[in-house]
C-alpha cells in the first residue's frame, strides 16, 4: 500500500479487518505517521485548530497490524513487481510485492510562471499550514515594528491564487485571522490589511452553482476581500506580485492553491494516464496488470454514477475514502478468486467553511448558506474524522476558539530561511521509469 491519506487508510483499515492474519502480510509506505484530514487545513493555518488535531495516528486502531515503512515510494517497476522507496533517512530500498495499491494523492499544480515556486506557499501539507500561520502573524509583527510606510503596506497585503474550495476557504479563514489579530496591534491601521483572492476562471467554486457561488462571493466582499476573476499571476518576486491584468501588488505573501496534479510517482510507472492520473478501470485495477490498483487523487477512476462516457471522479476526499474501502474489497476478491466490483458513488455535494458563522454548502443538492451551512459543514467533517480522539480534539478546539478566541502566537519553530512551495512537497525526489528499472536490476544482480 503506498500512501496513507483518505484512500490509503480507508483501504488498509478494511484489509486489516477483513483479512485473516495468515492470509496476507500488509505493508504501508508513508512519509508521515499520520493521516492528514486535509479539508480542515485552512483552519490550522488560521489557528482555529491545532496541527495535531487533524493529524490522525496510523497506529491508533484496534486491528492495527500493518508494517509501516517510513518513507516515500519514488518508483514502481510493474514488470519486476518492485516498489522503490526512499526512506526518511534517505536510503533507497526495493520492496517486492504481490499486490500493490497506489494512493499517493496529488501535489500542487504549478505553471511556468517566473518566480512562482520560489516565492509562493502551497496549502497541501500540515507543515505548510503551520508555516503560513507563523508567516502571516510575523507580517503583522514586522509591519507593526516598521517605520517605513511602504514596507508596512507590503507586509499587510496578502494574495491567494485559486478560487476553488481550497483557495476560497484559505483566503476566508486567514482574513478572519488578520481581522481579529489586528486588534492586538493598536499601532496598525486595519484599513491597510488587504486580502486578494484571484482566479483565472470567471466564477468562484463553479461546482457550487451560480447562486451559492455568488453568495460566497458576497460574504467575502463584505469582509473586505478583493476578488478578481479572469486574472492570474504574470510573475512573482520576494516583495511583489504582478497580476496578468497589469496590476503590481506589493506583498510578501503569495498563497498558490490553483489545483492539483497526480503525485509524480504515477509517471514512474510508464503506464497510460488521463491528465496525469493513472488510467484505471471501474474496479480501480490497472488494465493488463492484475494485482495493481490505484485510486484517490492519483487515479482517473471512472465516475460510473454520472453515466457519462469518459467521466472520472473528481479529486475529493469524499471519493477517495470510499474508493479505499472498495479497493480493499477488490483486493480481497482477487486473493480469494472472487469477482471484483466496480466503484459507484453519487456525489453528496460540497461544504465550504468560510470561518466564523459564514459558510456555503450544497448537501444532496440542497443549497444552504450562513449558520445552517456552517452546521452542515462542520458536522460533515466532524463525523468523517476517523478516530474518537480526533473528533474530541477538533470539537474541543472549535469550542475553545469560539469562546476564548485566538492568542495569535507566532511559535518561531519554522526556519529563518523562507520555505516555499518547492520545499514542502518533495516533487524532485522521484526517479524516471529508466532509473527505476536500473535501480531494480542493480539490486537484483547484487551490484551496490
Ligand atoms: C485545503 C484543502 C481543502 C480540501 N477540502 C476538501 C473538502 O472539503 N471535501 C473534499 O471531499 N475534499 C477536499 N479536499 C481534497 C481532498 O483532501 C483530497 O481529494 C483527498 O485528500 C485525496 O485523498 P488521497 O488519499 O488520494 O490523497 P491524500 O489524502 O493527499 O493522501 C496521500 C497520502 O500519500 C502520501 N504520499 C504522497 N506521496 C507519497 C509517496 N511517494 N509515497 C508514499 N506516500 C506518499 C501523502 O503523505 C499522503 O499521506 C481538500 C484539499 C485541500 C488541499
Amino acid at each position: 500500500m503506498v500512501g496513507a491519506g483518505f484512500a490509503g487508510v480507508g483501504c488498509v483499515r478494511r484489509l486489516e479487518r477483513r483479512l485473516g492474519p495468515n492470509e496476507a502480510d500488509l505493508t504501508l509506505v508513508t512519509p508521515f505517521s499520520y493521516q492528514l484530514y486535509l479539508p480542515l487545513l485552512p483552519q490550522v493555518a488560521s489557528g482555529v485548530l491545532t496541527p495535531q488535531s487533524i493529524a490522525l495516528s496510523l497506529r491508533r486502531s484496534r486491528k492495527y497490524r500493518t508494517r509501516i515503512i517510513p518513507g516515500g515510494a519514488i518508483g514502481v517497476d510493474l514488470k519486476a513487481k518492485v516498489c522503490v522507496i526512499r526512506t526518511i533517512t534517505d536510503e533507497i530500498v526495493n520492496e517486492p510485492y504481490d499486490y500493490i495499491v497506489l494512493a499517493p494523492g496529488s501535489v500542487t499544480r504549478t505553471f511556468d510562471i517566473p518566480g512562482l515556486t520560489d516565492h509562493a506557499f502551497g496549502m497541501k501539507t500540515l507543515a505548510e499550514a503551520a508555516y503560513i500561520r507563523d508567516h502571516v502573524i510575523s507580517q503583522l509583527d514586522l509591519a507593526d515594528a516598521s517605520q517605513d510606510p511602504a514596507e508596512r503596506a507590503s507586509r499587510l497585503q496578502f494574495v491567494v491564487v485559486g478560487g476553488g474550495y481550497a483557495g476560497t476557504e484559505t483566503a476566508a479563514c486567514l482574513q478572519r485571522l488578520t481581522h481579529s489579530a489586528v486588534r492586538r496591534y493598536p499601532r496598525l491601521d486595519p484599513r491597510l490589511i488587504k486580502w486578494h483572492l484571484i482566479d483565472i476562471a470567471p466564477k468562484l467554486m463553479p461546482e457550487l452553482g451560480d447562486k451559492l457561488g455568488r453568495s460566497a462571493q458576497e460574504v467575502l466582499r463584505r469582509r473586505g476581500i478583493e476578488i478578481s476573476l479572469g486574472v492570474s499571476i504574470e510573475k512573482a518576486g520576494p516583495e511583489e506580485v504582478t497580476f496578468t491584468d497589469g496590476r503590481v501588488v506589493p506583498t510578501r505573501t503569495l498563497i498558490w492553491t490553483a489545483g492539483v496534479v497526480a503525485s509524480p510517482l504515477i509517471a514512474t510507472l510508464g503506464a497510460e494516464t488521463v491528465r496525469g492520473r493513472l488510467a484505471v478501470n471501474a474496479e480501480m485495477n490497472l488494465p493488463g496488470h492484475d494485482g495493481v490498483f490505484a485510486l484517490g487523487d492519483a487515479a482517473a477512476v471512472p465516475d460510473t454514477a454520472k453515466g457519462q462516457e469518459g467521466a472520472v471522479c473528481p479529486p475529493t476526499a469524499q471519493h477517495a475514502m470510499r474508493q479505499g474501502r472498495k479497493v480493499a474489497d477488490n483486493v480481497i476478491a482477487t486473493l480469494r478468486g472472487a469477482p471484483m466490483e466496480p466503484y459507484v458513488h453519487k456525489d453528496l455535494g460540497l461544504v465550504v467553511d468560510l470561518g466564523g458563522k459564514d459558510a456555503v454548502s450544497k448537501p444532496l443538492g440542497v443549497e444552504l448558506h450562513g449558520l445552517p451551512a456552517q452546521v452542515v459543514a462542520r458536522g460533515y467533517h466532524w463525523s468523517a474524522l476517523r478516530t474518537n480522539v480526533a473528533k474530541t480534539r477538533v470539537l474541543t478546539n472549535w469550542v475553545l476558539n469560539a469562546v476564548a478566541g485566538d492568542d495569535f502566537v507566532r511559535t518561531g519553530f519554522q526556519a529563518r530561511k523562507p520555505a516555499k512551495l518547492k520545499d514542502f512537497e518533495y516533487t524532485d525526489s522521484y526517479l524516471t521509469p529508466e532509473q527505476v528499472r536500473e535501480q531494480v536490476q542493480r539490486t537484483s544482480s547484487g551490484t551496490p
